[in-house]
């Protein structure tokens, strides 16, 4: 079975006892490989607790010491990255906040040239995959791609979500197809802002060959100074650890393997008609287009788009597809129904 790397350790270091005594019971567990710990806090409310500085650096000193395992902290600028080497500090992460201002990115990256210390760089607390790889070829290009690791930490969303940050597994995808050799490490904590569903995200990301996981843990979480919500005690930690499955990537039993085929050679061809049928809906489209051209009728008939969604939404039990999956399929489609149209219907004014 696949050995997945662990990184845990407090949110913030609050004090020297604190530190130390959480650091010590997850190197106890014998499933932490990394120890973490904010000692700079981006906090989005001025009112929060914004880190001990370099003191904190002093305590995961000892922490390293005293457990012999490498430690992780969270930098935002160059100064920050000279402090945590000069303490000896292993790896460092670059949070959400940072990935997102290339000013800060660079100003990293140019303290990095020629050190050993592994970096870790958060996703962008906006969906903007552009920014997440410009960060990653920013301090590639100082130090080489192959002591970078990714970590996944979820999204912003605006209103209302079950998570604190989106996870949007799909733009996960996009990003390991463009850097298909960089490890990628989950982080439930931030994804889910409550210790509720940390399992059932760990889980996710286990079946979806993630590399590791970054989970907070504290000695006594209700009473943390910084996401009191999602830390979990070291005991915890392990309890989760222990009930994740990290199941094989691939199986080369024969009857798995032809079950396997069989279902996905089906799909394969239910893809290609989906979208012969979806391109031939499409020159329909085109051809509605030119007689509205011709009609000088508008684009958008807004009862024709309702009945459609009825209609299909109607299905929705029978078909055993959810309405929101519906609603997104279609939205899609007219969408794209629509650029057609517009482009037959408004070429004289693409010049
Ligand atoms: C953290 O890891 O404590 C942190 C601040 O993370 P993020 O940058 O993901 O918000
Ligand atoms: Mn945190």
């Amino acid at each position: 079975m696949k050995r997945p790397i662990i990184i845990s350790g407090p949110c913030s270091a609050e004090t020297e006892e604190q530190t130390i005594v959480t650091c010590t019971k997850l190197a106890e567990t014998q499933k932490v490989n990394i120890l973490r710990a904010g000692i700079w806090k981006p906090r989005t409310n001025p009112e929060s607790f914004e880190g001990v500085g370099e003191l904190g650096l002093i305590w995961l000193a000892n922490a390293k010491r005293i457990t012999g395992l490498p430690v992780a902290v969270e930098v935002a600028n160059a100064e920050h990255v000279h402090k945590a080497l000069s303490y000896g500090v292993d790896y460092i992460w670059i949070g959400a906040r940072t990935t997102v201002n290339p000013f800060y990115v660079k100003e990293i990256a140019s303290v990095l040239k020629g050190t050993q210390v592994k970096v870790l760089i958060k996703n962008p607390v906006n969906p903007d995959l552009s920014l997440w790889v410009g960060a990653v070829e920013r301090i590639a290009h100082t130090r080489g791609i192959e002591n970078i690791w990714l970590v996944h930490r979820g999204f912003s969303a605006h209103g209302y979500s079950e998570y604190r940050n989106v996870p949007l597994w799909h733009l996960i995808f996009d990003i390991r197809r463009q850097l298909p050799e960089m490890k990628i490490i989950c982080d439930p904590s931030h994804i889910c802002g409550n210790r509720e569903k940390l399992l059932k995200i760990s889980q996710i990301a286990a079946d979806l060959n993630y590399d590791g996981l970054m989970i907070e843990s504290h000695i006594c979480p209700e009473a943390a100074w910084s996401d009191a919500k999602q830390q979990i005690t070291p005991y915890e930690l392990k309890t989760l650890l222990d009930t994740l499955k990290w199941r094989d990537v691939n199986n080369e039993n024969s009857i798995f393997s032809y079950s396997l085929s069989k279902f996905r050679s089906e799909i394969d061809q239910i893809d290609s008609d989906l979208f012969e049928l979806l391109s031939r809906r499409m020159k329909l489209a085109e051809e509605i287009g030119k007689i509205k051209l011709h009609s000088n009728v508008a684009i958008f008939q807004e009862q024709r788009w309702n009945s459609i969604i009825e209609r299909i939404i109607s299905r929705a039990k029978r078909l055993n597809l959810s309405e929101l999956f519906i609603r997104a399929i279609l939205d899609a489609i007219h969408s794209e129904s629509i650029n057609r149209q517009n482009e037959i219907m408004n070429k004289q004014l693409d010049s």
